[in-house]
């Protein structure tokens, strides 16, 4: 049961759709398989599927989520290098064939619990260091090591059928994708000379999200279009996906969160009565409901610039020095250890956008804090563009809640109420 001054996330759907559209646009001949890790929300996973997405999962549950959904295995790949036995049994059970590995003893497993799986080589990009999280340290091999694990997989009788590769979660280097590309193209080689016959190239997730990122999205794809048409030419039929997380549900999210304390700082001393009344300029401590253990965890892996938003009535407001601290009782749950708004009181609700990715599915229940919800919205036209992709059947069976239906959504709480998604 939600309190009415619960932390909450405002989902707005139109926003994957209308991304789903620039990909298309922007990487026509690149599946998207979207990696589920960054935001398994009902909603959002429900919208890609009806969308026609792939999906990258990480795990048996992963996997057992977009099963729900009705979605063909053959648009799942399983792509954790490191896999549990249990879990790629269950990935065979329900036909999900496409998985990747990068090291010999993951052929030994993939062969003793899914023989027939079609196999994907990870390789370690050449530029994966601009990045918001590095990914190279822990996962890909070396292409020099490739040949050795590509004739371990034909001596096992594996079928290995591409590769794959992953430039960094946020990644900021326009050369990196067109460096991985090259890369991979020398595996692809490879893969002839070992007897393999590749048709499968991955490119991976670490495409930006939103418009503050370091580089836009369209800055990246330019450069990756031009390395693809020119080592993946479409006459040779290499099919192309990629696994974006980050890039699909970043900037559809926004979340609320209320003020739950306050202290005033007035020099080194803590004032009374909270307030800004005085002769010397206060600084306040406010404290809320959602913090670094929760949905803001994210912050902790540096990178993110939290940047709190306040109602338009605060707008003429006079700005203060402020700190913004989470609820728990740690000391390093701080979000904001110095920034500037106007003053706010308890009960006043803050908004932090472009949250959707890697937020509340790290979130810990440390304290015992409630997880932070999600509402959903989806602009009327949105809605029909989906709608239209679907057939009848469908739309029936379509998994979303009716609220989403309505492009007007109508909320109990007064901060809902208010909120203006323009
Ligand atoms: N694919 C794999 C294997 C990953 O590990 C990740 C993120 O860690 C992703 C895709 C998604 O990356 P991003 O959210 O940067 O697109």
């Amino acid at each position: 049961m939600q309190d009415k001054d619960d932390a909450f996330f405002i989902a707005d759907l139109s926003d994957i759709v209308r991304k789903y559209k620039t990909w298309k646009r922007e990487l026509p001949r690149v599946e998207p398989f979207y990696a589920v890790k960054c935001n398994d929300n009902a909603g959002v996973l429900s919208v890609l599927a009806e969308l026609g997405t792939g999906f990258d999962c990480t795990s048996k549950l992963e996997i057992s989520k977009i099963m729900d959904l009705k979605v063909s295995p053959s648009r799942v790949i399983y792509a954790n290098p490191y896999k549990q036995s249990s879990h790629i049994r269950y990935a065979a059970k329900n036909d999900v064939a496409l998985m990747t590995f990068d090291n010999i003893s993951e052929l030994h497993k993939v062969k003793a619990n899914h023989p027939n799986a079609k196999l994907v080589v990870r390789i370690l990009p050449p530029n994966s260091t601009k990045a918001q999280s590095e990914l190279g340290m822990k996962f890909g091999a070396h292409p020099k090591d490739v040949p050795k694990l590509l004739k371990t997989a034909k001596d096992l009788g594996l079928n290995v059928v591409g590769v794959s590769f992953h430039v960094g979660s946020g990644c900021y280097d326009p050369t990196a994708f067109p460096a991985a590309v090259a890369s991979a193209r020398a595996v692809f080689d490879m893969g002839e000379t070992a007897g393999f016959h590749f048709d499968l190239l991955d490119i991976g997730g670490g495409f930006p999200g939103q418009k503050s990122a370091k580089i836009s999205f369209e800055a990246i794809c330019g450069p990756l279009r031009s390395a693809l048409d020119a080592y993946f030419p479409e006459s040779k039929g290499v099919r192309i996906i990629a696994e974006p997380g980050r890039f699909f549900v970043a900037s559809a999210f926004t979340l609320a969160v209320n003020i739950i304390a306050k202290r005033a700082v007035v020099g080194e001393e803590i004032a009374d009565d909270n307030t800004s009344s005085g002769d010397v300029e206060p600084k306040f401590m406010y404290y809320v409901n959602d913090g670094v253990y929760g949905s803001f965890n994210c912050s902790v892996f540096g990178g993110v610039d939290l940047k709190a938003e306040v109602f338009e009535h605060y707008a003429d407001e006079p700005l203060f020095t402020c700190s913004i601290w989470g609820p728990t009782c740690d000391g390093i749950d701080c979000l904001k250890d110095e920034t500037q708004l106007p003053e706010m009181h308890i009960g006043d609700w803050l908004f932090f956008h472009d949250m959707g990715a890697y937020t509340m599915c790290a979130a810990t229940r440390f304290n015992a804090m409630p997880k932070t919800r999600s509402y959903y919205v989806m602009q009327e036209s949105a809605w029909i563009q989906i709608e239209h992709h679907m057939n009848e059947e469908d739309l029936q069976s379509f998994p979303l809640s009716p609220a989403v239906k309505s492009p007007v959504v109508e909320f109990s709480t007064s901060p809902l109420a208010a909120y203006n998604l323009a």
